[in-house]
């Protein structure tokens, strides 16, 4: 699929390339299939988070009357450029650029479209350039961040066939509907095999091993396998349902929650439970209030992801997002999966299980609706 985006020159009609571009891109997957080939949509997204910090460099530009970077035998043609841009800029009620506290993209370009146009292009261009040095640099330094969250577990697999869910009529393409089984558990041999990589490739640390909590929890006491990470005190923590933790625990906490193991037996018995147990139910055992779609803490979790043609169903699915309980299923959350047994890659929109059915019964309220109503 292609996507062209036509503005004149003028800079405020970017402002509308911005909207589409940041629109788009919030899917990801169109910018995402292929970066080495040509300019990315985020090329046209102004309104993010370098769009803001560029806009702040450039008024601070205005008010201190420097141009960063600026040749200084220009220095007094700038000079004049910015008193006129300064002036341009109030009579359009921009005179709150000295308060700093309004570094708003969109109402930048949108007031942009009432100035003269050589004085519109060229604070444009400035506000371009510094945006561009902008993620320039963070593209170096490698934390440029792009919003798409990779899905790991040890298994990943695709469960049953993906159901087309969506067909636009004008366009013929089709939105899926793709449900992934994850696997986050790590056996007791899996255990065993990364504790001896590690203590083969680094030096043995004491701290190393299996752990159980000093807590009880749902009548059991919970097996942990920790890593001395390279961060000194912190531990890297692996569970026998979950799989590594993306949170690292310092030496403090761990000891005042979990103790050490010296019987491997032992540590066994407890893992091997966890692990089975997990695997038919979240931590809150089976009498857990959240009901069966609860997967805290359990082996497998159900992701849903929704792909193909999603332009055509956008509106919807931000609808039924807003409308989640939880603050985690109202965000935006574009996922990449890659499946373990055949490296199948999947780019969607994360729909959260509970709102799996209301997403559909939209689609099919969409499709009911005479075509001429739409
Ligand atoms: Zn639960």
């Amino acid at each position: 699929m292609f996507f062209r985006l036509l503005f004149t020159d003028l800079g405020g009609e970017r402002r509308f390339a911005s909207a589409v571009a940041k629109r788009l891109e919030s899917l990801g997957a169109l910018t995402q299939g292929d970066r080495r080939a040509g300019p990315s949509l985020s090329a046209y997204n102004y309104d993010s988070a370098y769009g803001k910090k560029a806009l702040k460099i450039l008024y601070t530009g205005i008010t201190e009357m420097v141009r960063p970077g600026c040749l200084s035998d220009r220095a007094d043609k700038m000079k004049s450029f910015i008193r006129r841009a300064e002036a341009a800029l109030n009579s359009v009620g921009m005179e709150d650029i000295y308060e700093k506290q309004s570094y708003d993209v969109r109402r930048f370009l949108n007031r942009l479209l009432g100035i003269a146009p050589d004085i519109q292009n060229r604070l444009f261009e400035i506000f371009v350039h510094i945006l561009d040095d902008l993620v320039q640099k963070a593209r170096i330094e490698g934390n440029l961040d792009i919003g798409i969250v990779d899905l790991k577990a040890n298994v990943i697999e695709l469960q049953g066939t993906p159901k087309t869910v969506y067909v636009d009529q004008t366009r013929g393409a089709s939105t899926v509907l793709f449900t992934f089984i994850l696997d986050r558990g790590v056996s007791w041999e899996l255990a065993n095999t990364k504790l001896n990589e590690k203590q083969k490739a680094e030096f043995v640390s004491s701290g190393d091993g299996f752990y159980k909590s000093k807590r009880h929890w749902l009548g059991k006491h919970r097996v942990i396998l920790t890593f001395e990470s390279s961060n000194s005190a912190m531990y890297k923590i692996v569970r026998p349902t979950t799989g590594e933790s993306t949170r690292d625990m310092h030496i403090e906490e761990l000891t005042r929650k979990y103790s050490k193991v010296s019987s491997l037996k032992e540590a066994k018995i407890g893992w091997e439970d966890d692990y089975e147990a997990s695997s038919k139910q979240c931590m809150h055992g089976p009498y857990c209030k959240f009901g069966k779609s609860c997967s805290a803490g359990s082996r497998l979790q159900e992701v849903n992801v929704l792909g193909g043609a999603i332009l055509p169903v956008w509106g919807n699915i931000q609808t039924v997002l807003s409308d989640q309980v939880r603050q985690m299923d109202k965000r935006l959350r574009i996922v990449r999966v890659e499946t373990t047994s055949d490296n199948r890659r999947f780019v969607g929109v994360r729909i959260p299980n509970e709102a799996v059915e209301t997403v559909l019964e939209g689609f099919f309220l969409f499709l009911c609706i005479p075509s001429p109503f739409l």
